[in-house]
């Protein structure tokens, strides 16, 4: 039913542009297979919301990891080391963040997320995230004429 692994313990994984190597495979690449949604995102769907995938071990595209970072800190320096300071800083550290904080946070994702968008890698999206935040602006709304026309 599937590409087996070999005694050797290479394969167990299809080619990369095979087509026909297992029923696995075959079934996969079935139009109705491939629009097939997750169930936990056809329940996030369902309940109005947008469900989006992201890439595994890049926490910079991920600001809700900032978020919760700045509510462990608020955590950590409200802490006496009890179940019930933690219980009544909790709510109270969640509030503490600003939505301002976390569009910033939104921004600055959307900063990584252009070079990477170009096909660069991470120490160059690195290096464009840095020159973006040294610039200054004039008006949070607009992006400055030498980055629009580098990201299209
Ligand atoms: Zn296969």
């Amino acid at each position: 039913m599937q590409c087996k692994k070999k005694k050797d313990g290479s394969g167990g994984k299809c080619k990369s542009d095979a087509t026909s190597c297992c029923a696995k495979r075959i079934l996969e690449l079935q139009p109705d297979f491939k629009e097939q949604k997750s169930l936990v995102q056809e329940v996030i769907e369902e309940c109005g919301h947008i469900c989006i995938f992201l890439p595994k071990f890049h926490c910079e595209l991920n600001f809700i990891e900032f978020f919760w970072g700045a509510v462990k800190k608020y955590l950590c320096e409200h802490c006496d080391y009890t179940f019930k300071t933690l219980q009544e800083n909790m709510l109270m550290a969640l509030a503490s963040i600003s939505l301002q904080m976390i569009q910033k946070w939104e921004h600055r994702m959307d900063c990584w997320v252009a070079p990477y968008d170009v096909g660069l890698g991470v120490k160059e999206a690195q290096k464009k995230v840095r020159e973006f935040s040294s610039k200054k602006y004039t008006s949070h709304r607009r992006v400055p004429e030498t980055l629009a026309a580098q990201f299209g």
